[in-house]
């Protein structure tokens, strides 16, 4: 349920409306518009009974049932699009924005190098996993805090905040105190307690669709993030499973404005491990901007052929330079800038 205040209902009135939401039993969520303030409620199991207690408060407005099964990164809940900004970055406004790096720090050199290269290039963040969450139980899982402090000093040298990925509960605090966003991989998705611990996190938030969920899923599990407190959450399409294997996975850009539709959250499109094949990863970039997402996250890498981790689907710096060149003119196409 939202309750939507009078245009001149005093922060009093909206205090008065939110203290009777939680003698109720249910959770406020206080919301300032330009010219209205919108109180959300959550908690609530089905529809709110005696609605009347909060109807006949002064300076409320209306209520106004919320039918969807997401409530805080709804768009019925919230109107505007939310900008989350890492650092000085905004992502979700106008600027298109756009995260490289390779796909786990391998070392200081590439990964300084990458870092480099990539914010010359015009990219606004970097990524690099310092934990790897790898199908295999051989593969390389990461360099841990070796990796988070090569990635520190690339923000150092770069400028570029870093996004990285954190995969349980226990190295959470470490990953922080590096990260400038917390980045939760697509395995984890639906890792309930490790979407509460980020929800209680500071930092802001890179949500990766899982291979095997539904947009509905994706966005349930966003809300995990947002009712713990964290409203600083983007959501990435990444590739889905279907029949077709004739790349690593399906990208879903349908995603992309439908999520826009549902929601308020920003969304970003990673095209390297959907497509997971360089030559596809640029046409798939540039789709994604066409098709309105906010950003993207692309893997560079200096030298893919010895990459330990993800080589085929990094595109060489040149390669990422064209990309930012033919993404920049469809971003201008849509009278959108990249950052
Ligand atoms: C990654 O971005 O490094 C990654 C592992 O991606 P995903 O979780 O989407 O597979
Ligand atoms: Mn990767």
């Amino acid at each position: 349920m939202l309750v939507v205040m009078e245009a001149g209902a005093t922060p009093e009135q909206v205090e008065r409306v939110c203290a009777e939401i939680r003698a109720m039993g249910y959770a406020p969520h206080a919301m300032p518009g330009p010219t209205r303030t919108a109180i959300g409620i959550t908690g609530n199991r089905g529809p709110i009974e005696q609605a009347a207690r909060i109807e006949r408060l002064a300076g409320v407005g209306q209520l106004i049932r919320i039918t969807s099964p997401y409530k805080l990164v709804s768009r019925e809940f919230h109107e505007a699009d939310t900008i989350v900004t890492i650092g000085d970055v905004a992502l979700g406004g106008n600027a298109v924005v756009v995260i490289a790096g390779p796909c786990t720090v391998e070392s200081r050199e590439q990964t300084l190098g990458v870092a480099e290269h990539v914010a010359a290039a015009g990219a606004k963040l970097l990524r690099g996993g310092a934990y790897k969450p790898r199908t295999s139980p051989y593969s390389f899982h990461g360099l841990a805090e070796e990796g988070l402090r090569i990635l520190a000093e690339a923000r150092e040298h770069s400028g570029l905040p870093v996004v990285t990925e954190v995969i349980d509960s226990e190295s959470l605090p470490l990953v922080e105190e590096y990260a400038d966003m917390l980045q939760i991989g697509a395995r984890n998705m639906q890792n309930y307690s490790l979407l509460r611990a980020v929800g209680r996190s500071r930092r802001p938030v890179l949500l990766k669709r899982s291979f095997a969920a539904t947009v509905k899923d994706l966005l349930l599990a966003a809300e995990y993030i947002l009712n713990e407190g964290n409203p600083n959450v983007v959501l990435c399409e990444r590739g889905i499973r279907t029949f077709d294997d004739s790349a690593r996975f399906t990208l879903d850009l349908g995603a992309v404005p439908i999520i826009k539709q549902l929601s308020h959250l920003p969304v970003i499109v990673d095209p390297s491990h959907a497509s997971g094949r360089w030559q596809q990863v640029v046409p798939m970039a540039r789709a994604a901007i066409a098709a309105g997402a906010d950003g993207l996250i692309v893997e560079v890498h200096n030298d893919p052929a010895f990459a330990v981790c993800d080589g085929e689907q990094a595109l060489v710096p040149e390669r990422f330079n064209a990309m930012m060149a033919e993404v920049r003119r469809v971003a201008a196409a849509l009278d959108r800038d990249l950052a």
